[in-house]
């Protein structure tokens, strides 16, 4: 038998981190949890801590760190706080694969170390890349890292590309759901609350990333980190709107032919291929029916109406600090609309500001990066106080 994969899980209390666990669950001959980390939840990463027995458990809530200590007390895991932890244990010779499943810019320091240590990245925490692509990716070459996707869309890509990474590819199409407010107006929009925008029709996922997929935010943050994952100049990418979410993406050759990754949505299924690759591991998960599908559509995405798509392009063009800008502008407005401070559109606007305001550096290096993040966050949130 193979000896087990050991993996570290980054945010295993979230909606990510969970999955992996399930699929980690379905195939314990194959992988050991060495280390979990979590933020808020620390009941959940406790309960998680005696189910898996892991080498190291890390919360990064420092006040929750005494509750996690005593109630692990009886058992043989070490318990650390804070997200300097998290980057230190990262790089624990015994981990193999590390999840990258924070969310936000949170979990950038975290994914740098892992890379710097060599480790293998399953990569969910697309932020990383949209924030620091440059510095990221080529640390990984450097290291030797591969980026295993996550992401549905950029697993969709990569299971595409299996056999044919010697081939240029033309162009890609990122597939999207158009999310709740699907051919909606500017008017409908500037009505819509958090709890309109946390329903999602064909995804169950973290509350920053369902609103993100509202307002195409989070399609945005993709086609950036795809430009990364993949290479790729800004007008080889494409979005196209297919509200079934049954295609999660294809990739177009410079011979004409496409190929295309389907199946149901389940986060599980790119969970699992990333951390198998290059094996398939069989699964129970229930299997597409054509009949229950018989049309596929596709429509173009409505980038005046939802103008985070159109922003997020914008900044991948230009390049530079824009693009974590942006995120770093986006994390704001989305936990001031959570909060009911703003309407749905305002995030729009907030980002906007933040991109026309925002002192732009052409070749950011890791603390420039570090420093238009807090310097975007402060301005954003004085603009929101005026
Ligand atoms: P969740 O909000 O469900 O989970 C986030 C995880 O990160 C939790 O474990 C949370 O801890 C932890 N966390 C939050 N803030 C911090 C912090 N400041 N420091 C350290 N840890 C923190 O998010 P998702 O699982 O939905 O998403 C995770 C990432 O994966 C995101 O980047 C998202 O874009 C990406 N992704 C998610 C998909 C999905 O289907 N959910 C699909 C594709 C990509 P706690 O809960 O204990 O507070
Ligand atoms: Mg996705």
């Amino acid at each position: 038998m193979e000896k087990k994969k050991n993996i570290a899980i980054l945010g295993s209390t979230g909606s990510i981190g969970t999955q992996a666990l399930e699929v980690i669950r379905a195939n314990a001959d194959s992988f050991c949890v060495e280390v979990l980390t979590g933020n808020g939840n620390a009941d959940l990463l406790i309960q998680q801590a005696i189910e898996f027995n892991p080498n190291t458990v890390v919360i990064a809530d420092e006040s929750k760190y005494q509750y996690v200590k005593a109630a692990l007390a009886a058992y043989d895991i070490k318990v650390f706080a804070g997200n300097k932890a998290i980057a230190e244990v990262v790089q624990m010779d015994s981990i193999e694969t590390v999840i990258a499943a924070i969310v936000g810019y949170a979990g950038l320091e975290s994914t740098i170390s892992a890379i710097k240590a060599g480790k293998q990245i399953a990569l969910a925490n697309k932020e990383t890349l949209v924030v620091a692509g440059d510095l990221v990716t080529s640390l990984a070459k450097e290291k030797g890292v591969n980026l295993y996707p996550v992401d549905s869309e950029h697993s969709a890509i990569f299971q595409c590309l299996a056999g044919e990474f010697h081939n240029p590819i033309e162009k890609i199409y990122l597939t999207a759901s158009g999310g709740p407010f699907r051919g909606k107006e500017t008017a409908f929009l500037s009505t819509v609350k958090k709890e309109q925008a946390l329903k999602h029709p064909n995804w169950e996922m973290g509350a920053k990333i369902t609103i993100d997929s509202a307002s195409l935010m989070n399609k945005g943050l993709e086609v950036i980190e795809a430009k990364w994952l993949f290479g790729l100049k800004p007008e080889q990418i494409d979005v196209i709107v297919h509200p079934q979410s049954i295609i999660h993406s294809l990739v177009q050759f410079t011979d004409g032919s496409m190929k295309a990754q389907m199946g149901l949505p389940d986060m599980k299924l790119p969970i699992q291929y990333a951390i198998g690759y290059p094996n398939r591991i069989k699964s129970d998960f229930p299997r597409f029916n054509f009949m229950n599908y018989p049309q596929l559509t596709f429509e173009k995405a409505d980038t005046k109406t939802f103008r985070n798509l159109a922003l997020a392009f914008e900044a991948m063009n230009k390049g530079g600090n824009a693009p974590c800008i942006l995120n770093a502008a986006n994390e704001i407005a989305v936990e001031a609309f959570l909060k009911d401070k703003i309407g749905f559109l305002q995030m729009s606007d907030l980002v906007e500001k933040c991109l026309q305001t925002i002192f732009f550096i052409e070749k950011p290096n890791y603390s420039d990066y570090v420093a238009t993040d807090k310097e975007t966050r402060e301005a954003a949130s004085r603009i929101l106080k005026n």
